[in-house]
């Protein structure tokens, strides 16, 4: 579509939504009349703003009677449990058939990225494996489950023996077998195309995987509220934003800023001007592919994920990883941890046997980081953080 009609399209279906919220959800209808505005005084994209905005926070206290639209409250909803960095989990309800659309968008993610109907998917899933469905009798979008409980071998073999061409992942899953492969000088099966989801996709991260299976990643910015909000291309020039399913704002107006989304899917639990938490930066670039949709320059990551150097320069949590630490054969597994005075605290859980050039490690972050104060704590085991996903790093600094 050209943009202005995606745009028109986008915002007819933002319109109907805050229409049908207003009327039927009572968390909704509360909201509009104490901010004393109705659906039709938002008669553009620049009105949103009247619309105060929701939080996780503002949901969680809320009885499901007050957050479901009445039209739903009696239908069959999944209920999806987000976790959140408070560990406070708060429960989404979800209808069939936006469960429905969500599947179609992460098949139009996949096709987006090259992916053929007649391909084997590589699904690195944690625990659940695919159930079969009829198209994988007529040997169609067939998933090879690589799971994250067999040994990284394991998953390797299984690899080399199925070959799936298509990888769909969290890139640390991705991580963690480059650097086994790496290190055991194991020769990777090479897929066609890869799409990583779920976590930020760091630069380090990109470079690895390109060097292990001689692929550019893509990377899907997703969350547990909003399964698709945006994705790359294989050029590679941002995210093209699912704006079909999302509006996509920023808190302050500006190009970069904390995100505000719309869900324009979901009538059974409409989430309007939500802020997710999450740090993004659009772009006027249009892609180079021809895709006419609104672009995302970069996900930053998390809102308080972010790194702040003695300067007080803040930048995305990844970037307080080097390439010495993160490259580093003898840590098993690490987290840099900043604390309210700024110094970090890098945690590492040493594989037997082997040294750490801990000095080395310091001086480089040093070096990268302004002669940031740095020290290296050694532990047996990293606990697993509320959600699944990957953290690098972690603050006790907070930012609005
Ligand atoms: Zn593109």
């Amino acid at each position: 579509m050209k943009k202005e009609r995606l745009e028109a399209f986008q915002w007819n279906k933002t319109k109907a939504m805050l229409e049908h919220a207003y009327a039927t959800v009572p968390y909704y209808t509360k909201l509009f009349d104490q901010a004393k505005i109705k659906p039709q005084d938002i008669k553009t994209r620049a009105d949103m703003h009247k619309i105060p905005i929701t939080t996780k926070k503002d949901l969680l206290s809320l009885k499901k009677e007050d957050i479901v639209s009445s039209l739903y409250l009696h239908k069959q909803l999944e209920v999806v449990s987000t976790s959140g960095t408070t560990g406070v989990p708060f429960k989404k309800y979800v209808p069939l058939e936006t469960t429905n659309i969500a599947h179609a968008t992460k098949l139009r993610k996949f096709v987006m990225n090259s992916y053929k109907l007649t391909w084997k998917i590589g699904s690195f899933t944690h625990f659940y494996p695919t159930k079969k469905k009829w198209f994988h009798s007529l040997r169609l979008h067939r998933m090879i489950n690589i799971f994250a409980k067999d040994s990284l071998q394991q998953q390797i073999d299984l690899l080399a023996k199925k070959n799936p061409e298509f990888f769909s992942t969290m890139p640390s899953r991705l991580v963690e077998l480059a650097k086994y492969a790496r290190e055991h000088q194991i020769v990777l099966t090479r897929p066609q195309a890869i799409l990583c989801d779920s976590e930020t996709l760091t630069p380090h991260d990109r470079k690895l995987i390109e060097d292990s299976w001689h692929v550019n990643p893509s990377s899907s910015y997703e969350s547990r509220e909003f399964p698709n909000i945006a994705c790359e291309c294989p050029a590679h020039k941002g995210f093209h934003v699912d704006m079909d399913l999302v509006l996509l704002e920023t808190k302050n107006g500006k190009l970069k800023g904390s995100a505000i989304i719309t869900d324009l899917t979901n009538k059974a639990m409409p989430l309007i001007r939500y802020e997710i938490g999450d740090v993004i930066e659009f772009s006027h670039n249009p892609c180079s592919c021809g895709r006419n949709t609104q672009m995302l320059k970069e996900v930053a990551g998390r809102t308080n994920d972010f790194f702040v150097l003695p300067s007080g320069k803040k930048i995305a949590g990844a970037y307080a990883i080097t390439k010495k630490l993160y490259e580093c054969h003898a840590v098993q597994q690490f987290r840099v941890h900043q604390h309210k005075d700024k110094s970090l605290e890098v945690f590492i859980v040493k594989k037997e046997g082997e040294t750490i050039p801990a000095k080395e490690i310091i001086k480089d972050i040093k070096t990268e980081n302004e002669n940031i104060a740095v020290k290296i704590t050694y532990v047996d085991d990293l606990p697993p953080l509320p959600s699944v996903k990957r953290q690098y790093f972690t603050t006790d600094l907070r930012f609005d």
